[in-house]
């Protein structure tokens, strides 16, 4: 495990802060009427949401 130190120096406006993936295998997901789906898990109650950062 290590420390990373960084400095947000600007943001794109308009853009959102997260995307959402799968709590199976971290792929994008997507919402279907039974749930959430990332193509290969199915009807998951809830996604995982993560903090989108260009380096
Ligand atoms: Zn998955």
């Amino acid at each position: 495990m290590f420390t990373c130190e960084a400095s947000i120096v600007s943001f794109i406006k308009g853009k959102p802060w997260y995307y959402i993936t799968c709590t199976e295998c971290r792929r994008k997901m997507y919402k279907t009427n039974e749930g959430w789906s990332c193509g290969s898990h199915e009807n998951l109650l809830e996604p995982k949401f993560m903090y989108v950062i260009n380096i």
